[in-house]
């Protein structure tokens, strides 16, 4: 083991190098390994270099020191507090370099830095931690990303709803989630007396509009979507990123059906996610998990065995009928039912479970849904529980990291930015152009900053505006537009109304 033998090796550099070194403490994985220790001089991550040079110097090996942290002295506080060295070992220099490129890239593509660079979002101590708010730029993403999604779902046959972001918390007790989320829940209490919770999942509510009338066997499917936040306290992950937040919005579907129609509904979904995630572009890096029940702890679910095993062998046969090639994964299906997640892997090749179609004829039992059926009698439908895009904050940290924050011409935050060779004397015919694009629905930028030309140019990249007009004598003098795309030097020109015409239809390919 690689790593074991460099934490030795760096262990016998800090002794000769330094004085009086004790307390120490190596702990090795596959991944990486940490030495502990302390000593009277004090290190920092610009002695790495040498310390990196001499284990070398040492054996056959190659070592990449990664952090350096200060920990106390058994993990305890009141304890002395000691130096921790995080390195990772390599069997040759190509690996080293290999390894490099990939911590470069992956500090390239987080999107926190992203998300701070083109201003899409920002956190504030005043607001609390894990509350992301979206700029004006961020703001526009979002709202695109929610009318692509609307729009699919649409041709899918899902009618849009709204509830609100509170419930009586037996809403919850009766679905069962107060139990599952309870250390997760947000309780909200008036001095009036109010006893709320806020939704920690959409689906309960959306139980009570399908409630709210009478409906035959001949009105289902009936398929509801919402985009709307949810609320849960859950452990937080990184400072200033979207991946754990405790208000998520999500985007989140469901269709109420018959029995015989299950299979149908589920295709539809599959079908759906699939027109979606292609679009996107994102659906060549997916695999998909059959997620049933943990078979030694049946009373972790609700709902009757020979339901679960109807569902599961459904979903089975969808997986098959639509090549899916589902993994089968025992102990990953939800609280009420197996499902199909849709698992991607980023572009650091983390594991992501965006998408995902689940079967659920618990919680329609527990709320005492029914249609009346063509023989007069009442029956109870069954629930799928579908997302496409998950949480949008996410799917924001998908897609910004695989594109390193490029995002195509309809989903970017300004579309078209204009700049003028020289705001003196292309002022108006800029203005003009702007006021013409406007009026077309393009997100347009006058950028008619003090700044030179070459710096505005450059400002329009740093944006990833994906594309930058420039207007000078020539074009102002013959009703002309030329412009750039993101990322290439050629310069095109076209008349007006043949550029909107033009923008138009890039906007419209998605
Ligand atoms: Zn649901």
């Amino acid at each position: 083991m690689i790593n074991e033998r460099c934490s030795k090796l760096l262990q016998e550099v800090i002794r000769e190098k330094y004085s009086n070194v004790k307390y120490e403490n190596i702990h090795v994985s596959d991944e990486e390994f940490y030495y502990e220790f302390k000593c009277d001089e004090v290190i920092s991550e610009n002695d790495f270099p040498v310390l990196e040079e001499e284990i070398r110097g040492k054996d056959n090996v190659f070592v990449k020191l990664l952090r350096i942290s200060g920990v106390y002295l058994d993990g305890d506080s009141s304890k002395e507090m000691i130096v921790r060295i995080v390195g990772k070992g390599f069997a040759s220099s190509e690996e080293v370099k290999e390894y490099e490129d990939f911590l470069e890239d992956a500090k390239e593509r987080d999107h926190r830095k992203i998300g701070q660079e083109l201003d899409l979002f920002c956190f504030s101590d005043y607001v609390g931690p894990g509350l992301p708010l979206y700029s004006p730029r961020g703001c526009i993403v979002k709202d695109e990303l929610q009318r692509e999604i609307e729009r699919v779902c649409r041709k899918y046959g899902f009618q849009k709803v709204s509830c609100p972001s509170l419930a009586d918390i037996s809403l919850f007790e009766t679905s069962g989630h107060a139990m599952k989320f309870n250390d997760e829940l947000f309780r909200v209490k008036s001095p009036k007396g109010h006893s709320f919770v806020l939704k920690p999942v959409q689906c309960p509510h959306h139980t009570q509009i399908y409630a709210s009338k009478l409906r035959s066997y001949k009105d289902l499917p009936i398929r509801y979507m919402e985009s709307d936040k949810q609320y849960r306290a859950e452990l937080q992950g990184a400072v200033g990123g979207l991946s754990r937040v405790y208000a998520i919005t999500v985007e989140d579907g469901h269709s109420f059906c018959r029995v015989d129609q299950v299979k149908e509904e589920v295709m539809n979904m599959c079908n759906l996610i699939r027109d979606f995630y292609s679009r996107m572009g994102l659906w060549d890096n997916h695999w998909v998990s059959l997620s049933v029940r943990d078979y030694e702890h049946p009373e972790k679910y609700i709902g009757s065995k020979e339901d679960w095993d109807k569902c599961e062998e459904m979903l089975k046969e969808v997986s098959y009928e639509l090549g899916l090639d589902a993994v089968r994964c025992e102990g990953e299906a939800a609280l009420y039912g197996p499902k199909l997640d849709f698992m991607f892997k980023d572009a650091l090749g983390r594991e992501i479970q965006i998408p995902t179609v689940q079967l659920d004829f618990a919680t329609p039992k527990r709320f005492g849904l029914f249609y009346i059926d063509e023989n007069g009698e009442k029956q109870v439908p069954v629930m799928v529980h579908r997302a496409v895009l998950g949480s949008y904050e996410r799917f924001l940290v998908l897609l910004l990291e695989q594109f390193k924050g490029v995002l195509p011409i309809w989903l970017s935050p300004v579309q078209v930015n204009i700049i003028p060779v020289n705001v003196k004397y292309h002022d108006e015919y800029c203005r003009k152009l702007r006021d013409l694009l406007l009026d077309e629905d393009i997100r347009v930028e006058y950028d008619d900053s003090k700044e030179n030309m070459g710096k505005k140019i450059r400002n329009s990249n740093v944006m990833k505006n994906p594309i930058s007009v420039i207007i000078g004598d020539n074009e102002r003098d013959n009703n002309l537009v030329s412009f750039r795309r993101l990322g290439s030097e050629e310069n095109i020109s076209l008349p007006i109304d043949e550029f909107i015409k033009f923008i138009k239809e890039e906007i419209k390919k998605r």
